[in-house]
């Protein structure tokens, strides 16, 4: 096996140009280094299109974990970096194509120096027939079983084997910021994953009703939210007593709108916390018609108390699309755990599905949630969550 002593990182959606391009670089050459920086020794260098780290002996299969979380990458590889004279390429590539047990290959090569002396073909050509002659290994342009990469620059050479996909999207926070309504369920952590692979930083808003809802259900959501700001580094949830004013609506309102009345209240709160903390969206894991407070009605009669735009990443995909996402980012078994949630709370046994505005209205008009929601505002609790801080208690 070849001496891997660098990995080296390509770039995912560029296709933007100028500063927007300069940025997307900046933003996730911090991400990296972020992801990796309690790890001893790494040396960093990036160049337009790609970033190098030396590994300097760091832990390979580690470094393989953290950058594939890192949103921005399109693929990285394992790579040693080696002389550019041609006499040393063919030897590393003869010695990756004897270690790999392959039977195919393929060589795959790149001048980023094009004052390179011989042309890619002319490199492809010379490589691979010193594996022939070498080895038993047989050339398939096609599908080969090694497709062996090199890169010639100017002051040196990278041979690689494996190409490493990444988690693609846009560097985190680079598009701006949003406040996603964070429940302990499945659906709302997958939505805080698909907003930051978009780039957008994610801070967090959570209704809690205790005493009805427990000390644990909300540690359960801080454990979430610790597990999805691993793609971004740390993440703010804003924590919002939401007691009285869910005693009241179920005061006033009685059964089939207190859930649309709640969710408006979410709404308000979420819109003003938005403006409060320069989130210029909010965001939610509904998902249409999953329940009755997520039909195409309920969602329009829930959206029209405010103005502020809503993000709403799963609204289209299957439950079981969720869950499958909610698996990969590990985050499926700590949102099944059984501890209660405000809305299941009160649990109302015939929810509206097609709520009305004036209706609504109407029941709003009966108390004063004007009051309500300031007092809330007044007693909010923001934390700062770091990745895998609180998870262990919950596995
Ligand atoms: P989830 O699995 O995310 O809890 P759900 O299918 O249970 O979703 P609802 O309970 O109707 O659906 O919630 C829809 C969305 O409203 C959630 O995805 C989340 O964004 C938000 N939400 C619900 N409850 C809360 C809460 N207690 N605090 C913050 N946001 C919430
Ligand atoms: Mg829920």
């Amino acid at each position: 096996m070849a001496e891997y002593d660098t990995v080296l990182i390509r770039y995912g959606e560029l296709s933007t140009k100028g500063k927007n391009r300069k940025d997307f670089i900046t933003r996730l050459f911090r991400n990296v280094k972020a992801m990796t920086a309690d790890i001893e020794g790494l040396e960093y260098t990036k160049t337009y299109d790609r970033i190098y780290i030396k590994l300097n002996g760091a832990d390979a299969d580690v470094m393989r974990e953290r950058l594939s979380k890192v949103f921005g990458i399109s693929s990285f590889s394992f790579t040693e970096k080696i002389g550019n004279d041609i006499e040393t390429i063919c030897a590393c590539c003869l010695e990756l194509a004897k270690s790999s047990g392959k039977e195919t290959f393929k060589i795959i090569s790149k001048r980023h120096d094009k004052s390179y002396p011989m042309r890619s073909d002319e490199i492809n050509r010379a490589a691979a027939s010193v594996i022939l002659k070498n080895t038993d290994l047989k050339v398939d342009v096609h599908e080969p079983q090694l497709p062996i990469r090199v890169e010639v620059h100017r002051d040196c050479a990278y041979v690689t084997s494996e190409k490493i996909p990444g988690a693609g999207g846009y560097p985190a926070g680079i598009n701006g910021k949003v406040l996603l309504l964070l429940s302990g369920g499945i659906d709302s952590p997958v939505a805080a994953y698909e907003l930051m692979k978009r780039g957008l930083q994610v801070e967090a808003i959570h209704y809690a009703s205790p005493p009805y809802t427990s000390e644990n259900a909300k540690q359960k959501v801080l454990t979430l939210a610790s597990m999805v700001s691993e793609y971004q580094g740390q993440m703010h949830v804003h924590l919002i007593n939401f007691t009285d004013l869910q005693l009241a609506i179920y005061k006033t309102a009685g059964d089939p709108y207190a859930v649309t009345l709640m969710r408006r209240m979410m709404y308000r709160l979420a819109e003003m916390t938005a403006e409060k903390y320069g989130c210029l969206a909010i965001a939610t894991g509904e998902s249409i018609g999953q329940v009755a407070s997520q039909t195409l009605e309920s969602i329009a009669c829930i959206n029209s108390v405010i103005s502020i735009p809503v993000l709403r990443p799963l609204i289209c995909m299957d439950k079981v699309e969720i869950i499958d996402l909610a698996r990969k980012i590990g985050t499926y078994e700590t949102s099944i755990l059984p501890f209660e949630d405000c809305c299941t709370i009160f649990d109302p046994k015939n929810p509206v599905t097609k709520p009305t505005i004036r209706k609504s209205e109407y029941y709003e008009a009966a108390f004063d949630y004007q009051t309500l929601l300031q007092q809330a505002m007044d007693a909010m609790e923001t934390v700062r969550v770091e990745p895998q801080k609180e998870t262990e208690e919950f596995l």
